[in-house]
């Protein structure tokens, strides 16, 4: 197949994710007890609760509430990097089971990612990085030839002559207390490029099913002065404003 861009979905979330954040701050702050907690909390009730607990910065009822998302078409530095995030569960494509054969993709060339900056450079440039690709692709084929093509065993070492570009697909759950932490650090712009590209299509995609937790959500500058101190991007107009426009479309 080659070449593939980023593709993020919500795969599944705590049901009424507001609701069970407002639960929990109901009992934290009434006198409430589980058998009116089950008759459940109305819609516009819920709001203020949730706004009440992110105003105190009393996050724990938060965690109540987890999102899972199907993620393709991202590199394996990506990989490096998201998997850093400790309060999150991960199911990644595994390079020994699933072999890199250039059989095994369309264009006979493992799937990667190309970077922005490399594409504006021109075609002529991404016609070399494609090469570069499809070179790398002859190492890894060689080297499965010579460990003796034999699946699990050959893949696991064949792959270490794989890029970082190479893509991977995973499967990540996040609560939304460690997701609103993530959409701090990641949609900053000082995160880079590619996983701040996913943090804020993993944002739009939560905003539209728990639009109060996540209202505030994303780098510190939207919540005040950019936090960021030296290494500030100088941008905080231009980020408040495109993070009150998003959407995932
Ligand atoms: C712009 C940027 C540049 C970076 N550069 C580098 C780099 O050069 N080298 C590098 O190695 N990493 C780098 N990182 C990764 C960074 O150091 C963190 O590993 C990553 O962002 C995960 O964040 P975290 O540890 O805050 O949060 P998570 O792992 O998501 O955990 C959330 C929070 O839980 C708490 N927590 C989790 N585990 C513990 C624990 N064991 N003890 C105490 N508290 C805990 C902390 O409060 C933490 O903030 C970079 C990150 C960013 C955003």
């Amino acid at each position: 197949m080659g070449r593939v861009d980023l593709k993020v979905e919500l795969l599944r979330y705590t049901p009424e994710p507001e609701e069970i954040v407002a639960m929990g701050a109901k009992l934290c702050y009434t006198s409430s007890d589980l058998d009116e907690l089950k008759e459940g909390i109305q819609k516009k009730d819920q709001g203020p609760f949730v706004n009440k607990l992110l105003s105190m910065g009393h996050l724990s009822p938060v965690e109540h509430a987890s999102f899972t998302f199907g993620i393709e078409g991202v590199s394996r530095s990506l990989l490096a990097q998201i998997t850093r995030h400790r309060i999150a569960s991960f199911s990644v494509k595994s390079q020994r089971y699933v072999g890199e054969q250039s059989g095994a993709g369309k264009d006979g060339v493992f799937n990667y990612v190309i970077p922005p900056k490399i594409i504006d450079l021109g075609e002529e440039m991404v016609a070399e990085y494609e090469r570069q690709m499809k070179t790398i692709q002859g190492w890894y084929d060689f080297w499965q030839e010579k460990l003796g093509n034999n699946g699990e065993k050959s893949n696991e070492d064949a792959r270490f002559v794989l890029p970082n570009a190479c893509e991977t697909k995973l499967v990540v759950t996040m609560n939304a207390r460690e997701l609103l932490h993530f959409f701090q650090l990641r949609c900053c712009n000082r995160a880079q490029w590619e996983i701040r590209a996913l943090a804020t299509r993993m944002l739009a995609l939560v905003k539209e099913v728990a639009p109060n937790i996540f209202a505030q959500a994303g780098p510190g500058c939207l919540r005040g002065p950019c936090p960021e101190g030296p290494f500030t991007c100088g941008k905080a107009k231009e980020v408040r404003e495109r993070f009150s426009q998003l959407n995932h479309g």
